[in-house]
């Protein structure tokens, strides 16, 4: 062990370790953790965070090189998310490299081009603080010379390469200025130029006019007349200088020579960019709202776990409509009192404008939105004032959850049980509620999960009392639960076809050849469905439809040999979408024309079969021509803003129809819904997956849960080919608890979560064999140590392929009963994956390996 300063860095590779530097003397005072440095790694400079600092080294400093310099003043990760950055690193086994990868803001990890400008020459001022020899006197003169430049090219000149730390100590000096520009998108903070027209400033300006107004009055000087004159009628501290040319029409020049001479002040202001894309949305009612029984006591108990200022976990367990949101908004105003801070997620990125005006109709300018569709700018400005302290609130999807605030009181999930909460596909595979979870017990702070249909996760957890239960079990104001049908399209089907046999065909001639079905194409539309649309158009209430598949027809097949139309790259079927004409895979989102006859068989009676949205909205607008809809799915609201448009449409009764994939069955709150259709409520129950039940329950009470929210009674209709199907019964009856009671104790008979713990091992690759190899003898070294939980599998992926690589999986499933903490798993998991990363045998290059602990997709 040799003394001097080292640090363990993370660097974001994807190789699971960290890595040993020397600190040089000159940076000892600067370094500290959550800092970034640079650092030679190869031939190549890497940013690196500072994880560790110590005075001595395992490891022989020879062995070892120095860092080359340190970038930040203050970390940029504090203590709190450095721990829980080491907590994700071990339990989703994933490199601390990746997930500060995932924590900061892109960009943040990569060299960037900074700009040094000089502020203040005051040679006198330098010489007593710096040594001429010193760094920052060199800096200093050459920075004299050319005023601003970048940090490479000062490195150039001045021919040192470590400079960092003299220009952080010039900078917090106010000798110059550093502006970051991060390299991805050259993203810097944005400013704009005013004229200062502070007291002062105003009362010199009448002297400064009577020195220029000496006659004669030169054509020049005129408008210079006039521009001061303007300013000084100008009633605020300062005045942009682009709103001023604007406004009066005055020159750039003319304020330009006032500049120069020296009789006005122009500087630079910090410009911070919205984040709204919430401009006018009026839907959101904002009247005053005192709150019910129920919800007063779920206030005050959450309020009571903020007060006591230790870490606790709630389930606001709350029907559609019982206010949880209110519950949220006074939970945070409690917060706010307690000058702590608050994040909610929200399970979307579409829902977080909702959201968000919501919130700020009841805190103003402390809420800020966080998310990936937001320009880089908004989010550099965004994770910057979280930082700084002027945001105290963040909303946004599950990467909010890494949101810089300090102090942080309460995290409200809502919706927890939503998958969209897990990242599947990239590293780090998180769950964001869990991560809330972990995040709140590192600050003490208190989390609220709210749900109308809580996860099976947290039920269990809020029933064996690791989480606190507060519920509202009735809609604000009054309001019931909707009326539920069940429409059996089986029947319908039947007598819909014993009617044809009477009555000539009446197929519209119109159809392409090649859509011609051989046996009638019945409409996806029941008749009670289509009635109660006619009887609420009527009305002029809103209509909200499900069909959960977009495009237009959901696979395309040959009646005649069998052949379902499959991605090339993916082992999945291909939909037809109508307004592009073509067939499409949702996976990997390769395109081709749709055959005119079989490519096996040549048979031209090619069937397009299945319901996508697109197919639905054909159908409808041929049912009600006149009527206007709106379609809602990934399709149409890719683009930034789509999704409040249509919305904006549909709730201010423009548009009475909407339709869409599960997009529509969450979070809307419009009081002129009172009818909801389920087009099929068969597309997701009969998925190979243990969860497709607790789905199936949580989709069709989410969506039935739109309609009649206010004073009008709501009606659902869910159309389905298995009527009997016991998870329809629950959903008739609005009872979540029958419906846990009874799925439960599949999940206990089959060692399923909660009763267990799940990890899904995946490799994959071009050539199944070396994937299925490699599977192999992973699985042997596991079985070689472990005695503790179940192994199954290897085995080849539902979808076998996906975007041209073969899927091998290998599931573990540990029971909570012998490994209650999992600890066992994670150190056979952990340790076998240290031998098989050496093992001579494994196909190194050829095949990936992912690990996704706690996968919510199966498949
Ligand atoms: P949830 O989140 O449970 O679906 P929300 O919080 O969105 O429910 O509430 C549904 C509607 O009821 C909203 O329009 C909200 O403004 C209103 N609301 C909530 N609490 C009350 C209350 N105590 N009195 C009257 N209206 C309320
Ligand atoms: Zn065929
Ligand atoms: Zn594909």
């Amino acid at each position: 062990m040799t003394p001097g300063l080292y640090v363990d860095l993370a660097i974001p590779v994807a190789l699971d370790k960290l890595f040993t530097y020397i600190v040089p003397r000159e940076f000892h005072n600067a370094v500290k953790r959550g800092v970034r440095v640079l650092a030679p790694f190869g031939k190549r400079t890497v940013i690196g965070i500072v994880v560790d600092t110590s005075t001595t080294s395992q490891i022989a400093p020879k062995k070892l090189k120095s860092i080359h310099d340190i970038l930040d003043t203050e970390p940029i990760l504090s203590e709190e998310l450095l721990s829980l950055s080491k907590w994700m690193a071990e339990y989703y086994f994933t490199p601390l490299g990746e997930v500060f990868k995932a924590i900061l803001i892109r960009g943040a990890t990569r060299a960037g081009k900074r700009i040094v400008k000089i502020n203040i020459v005051d040679n006198d001022k330098i010489n007593k603080a710096f040594r001429p020899d010193s760094k920052q006197s060199v800096i200093i003169k050459e920075l004299s010379r050319r005023k601003s430049a970048t940090i490479t090219q000062l490195q150039k000149n001045i021919g040192i390469k470590s400079l960092y730390t003299s220009l952080n100590i010039l900078a917090r000096e106010g000798y110059v200025s550093i502006e970051e520009i991060l390299p991805t998108t050259r993203l810097k903070s944005k400013s704009e130029k005013i004229i200062t027209l502070d007291d002062l400033t105003k009362e010199l300006l009448q002297t400064k006019i009577q020195a220029l107004s000496v006659p004669p009055i030169s054509k020049k000087i005129q408008p210079q007349i006039v521009a001061l004159k303007t300013l000084q009628s100008i009633d605020e501290n300062f005045i942009s200088v682009a709103q001023f040319l604007r406004q009066t029409g005055i020159s750039l020049s003319t304020i330009r020579t006032l500049a120069r001479k020296g009789m006005i002040a122009i500087s630079t202001r910090e410009v911070i960019r919205s984040t709204d894309d919430d401009h006018g949305e009026s839907y959101l009612s904002s009247q005053q709202i005192t709150l019910n029984n129920d919800q007063q006591n779920a206030v005050q108990n959450i309020q009571k776990g903020i007060q006591s200022g230790s870490f606790q976990t709630f389930l606001l367990y709350g029907v559609t409509g019982s206010g949880k949101t209110q519950v949220y908004i006074e939970a945070i105003r409690d917060v706010l009192l307690r000058n702590k801070t608050a994040i909610v997620l929200v399970p979307e990125i579409s829902l977080t404008p909702q959201a968000v005006h919501r919130f700020k109709y009841h805190f103003g300018e402390k809420v800020v939105a966080f998310h990936s569709r937001m320009s880089s700018g908004e989010r550099y400005d965004a994770w910057r004032l979280a930082c700084d302290g002027k945001y105290s609130i963040v909303i946004g999807p599950r990467s909010a959850i890494f949101a810089p605030l300090k102090n942080l009181g309460l995290i409200v999930v809502d919706e927890e049980q939503e998958s969209s909460y897990k990242q599947f596909d990239q590293t780090p595979r998180y769950h964001a509620r869990d991560v809330a979870i972990m995040r709140a017990y590192h600050n003490n702070a208190v989390v609220v999960l709210g749900s109308a249909t809580p996860s099976f996760e947290s039920y269990a957890n809020a029933m064996n009392g690791k989480y606190t239960l507060l519920e509202l079990p009735e809609r604000v104001d009054n309001a019931k639960l909707p009326l539920v049908e069940i429409v059996d399209m089986a029947a319908e089907r039947k007598r819909k076809l014993s009617l044809l046999k009477q009555e000539p065909s009446t197929e519209p001639t119109n159809t392409p050849a090649m859509m011609k079905p051989r046996k009638p194409e019945l409409s996806s539309i029941s008749d009670l469905l289509k009635n109660k649309i006619e009887d609420r158009l009527q009305k002029k209430e809103g209509i909200i439809l499900l069909q959960n598949r977009r495009g237009y027809s959901t696979f395309i097949e040959c009646p005649d040999c069998g052949n379902v139309e499959m991605c090339q790259n993916c082992h999945i079927t291909l939909t037809y979408h109508a307004t592009k004409k073509h067939l499409r895979c949702h996976y990997c989102g390769a395109v081709k024309a749709p055959p005119e006859i079989c490519p096996k068989c040549k048979s031209a009676d090619i069937k397009y079969q299945g319901f996508g949205t697109q197919r639905v909205e054909e159908e409808l607008e041929k049912i009600f021509p006149s009527t206007k809809m709106i379609r809602m799915d990934l399709d149409t609201t890719t683009r930034r803003g789509s999704h409040s448009k249509i919305l904006r449409n549909f709730a201010e009764g423009e548009v009475d129809i909407l339709l869409g994939t599960q997009m529509v069955a969450k979070g809307l709150d419009f009081s002129r819904v009172t009818l909801v259709g389920v087009i099929s409520a068969d597309t997701q129950i009969l998925l190979p997956d243990f969860r497709s039940s607790e789905r199936t329950f949580q989709l069709l009470s989410q969506v039935a849960g739109r309609a009649g929210r206010s004073t009008l009674p709501g009606e659902v209709i869910i159309q389905t080919y298995q009527p009997h199907n016991s998870i329809l019964k629950h959903v008739i009856t609005h009872d979540y608890k029958s419906f846990y009671d009874e799925e439960i104790q599949y999940r206990k008979e089959l060692n399923y979560p909660p009763f267990s713990r799940l990890i899904l091992i995946e490799f994959r690759g071009k050539i199944e064999n070396d994937v299925m190899r490699d599977a192999t003898i992973f699985t042997d070294l596991l079985k070689n140590r472990n005695s503790h939980f179940l192994i199954l599998g290897p085995s080849s992926a539902v979808i076998s392929k996906i975007r041209g690589l073969y899927r091998w999986h290998i599931i573990l499933k540990d029971l909570k009963s012998k490994d209650p903490s999992g600890k066992i798993l994670h150190r056979v998991l952990t340790k076998t994956l240290e031998i098989f990363q050496r093992s001579p045998l494994r196909r190194r290059k050829a095949v990936k390996l992912v690990i996704d602990v706690d996968p919510v997709g199966m498949m």
